[in-house]
């Protein structure tokens, strides 16, 4: 049975976990995201200690962004433009490749969890979908024909515009860059900081979820217009509150008025916009299926 590393990289925390699938993860630590020398030095550290153990036959990075992930760039593997303190333009990838000497994958989180969530979750047998979180921030990547979407970067769907009714809600925004991009109205901390109270302490009946769920909703229609995706999986501590699921359904419903006309959109909107199959584990199983990848 071949192994695998993974890394998931999160703004927060980094989730380092051994294994196959997810019927075998065997191990698994977690540290703070601190500096990159501290964090990754953790990271060598403990693939060191497993690869002795099992080798491993290669390593994924499912990481916070913005990256570079082309292969053929000078800066491929790096954190790149991120306002993170200490984070911008780290080499993470050469890093680990120098230490540990096994092929390394190295992709989005979210394109990891997506990659994750093809082969063992709530994307199998699709090969256009899209994966969002809405944690600390809203990122979303995912397949187009059956290949994980990159280009001249990678997808920054959280940031694209949605209309802004200042009557409805007058806050300005959370995003250092756009204010009231999707990312600015509903990530966590735009909750917490529009409504000044833990997102998780928000009753169910509280008007926010309305307004959250009509935000993502105005960004899942402008996703499903523009890439046609077979699935639209949700994740991140946000969609850990799942009444949202139902209020961003129908409000998708309603915007897109029947103009696309597939059963899908209609009578089977529960199965076509999903919690990740993999649960909280798509982020770490991801980074595995990066580390398959990589092998491959
Ligand atoms: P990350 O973005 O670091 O990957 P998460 O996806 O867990 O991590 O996002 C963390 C954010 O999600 C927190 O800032 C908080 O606002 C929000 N959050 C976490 N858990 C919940 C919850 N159960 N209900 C509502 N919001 C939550
Ligand atoms: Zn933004």
């Amino acid at each position: 049975m071949d192994l695998y590393g993974g890394i998931e990289a999160g703004g927060t925390k980094f989730v380092c976990a051994v294994g196959s699938g997810p019927d075998d993860l065997r191990d698994e630590i977690r540290f703070p995201t601190s500096t990159p020398a501290e964090a990754l030095g953790k990271a060598i550290a403990y693939f060191r200690e497993q690869h002795a153990r099992h080798p491993l036959k290669a390593i994924g990075v499912a990481s916070f962004g913005p990256v570079d992930p082309n292969p053929a760039s000078p800066t491929f593997g790096y954190v790149t433009t991120t306002p993170k303190p200490h984070w911008a333009h780290a080499n993470v990838v050469g890093v680990l490749q120098e230490a540990l000497a096994v092929p390394i994958g190295f992709d989005t989180d979210v394109n990891g969890a997506a990659l994750g969530e093809h082969r063992w979750g709530a994307a199998q047998g699709l090969d256009t979908f899209v994966y969002l979180t809405v944690g600390t921030g809203l990122g979303g990547g995912g397949m187009v024909n059956g290949r994980l979407i990159h280009g001249l970067m990678h997808s920054e769907m959280g940031h694209m515009r949605v209309p802004h009714d200042r009557e409805r809600d007058p806050y300005k925004g959370w995003c250092t860059y756009h204010g009231d991009c999707l990312e600015g109205l509903t990530c966590g901390p735009a909750i917490e900081d529009r409504w000044q109270i833990s997102a998780r302490d928000l009753a169910p009946g509280h008007p926010a979820w309305a307004l959250e769920a009509h935000y993502l909703a105005l960004g899942l229609v402008n996703i499903i217009t523009i890439l046609s995706p077979q699935r639209i999986i949700m994740g991140g501590g946000v969609m850990d509150q799942l009444h949202l699921f139902p209020l961003i359904r129908a409000e998708v419903q309603t915007l897109l008025n029947g103009y696309v006309q597939k059963p899908e959109l209609q009578e089977g909107i529960d199965h076509f916009i999903v919690p990740p199959g993999l649960g909280n584990r798509a982020g770490v199983l991801g980074a595995i299926a990066l580390a398959q990848a990589a092998a491959e």
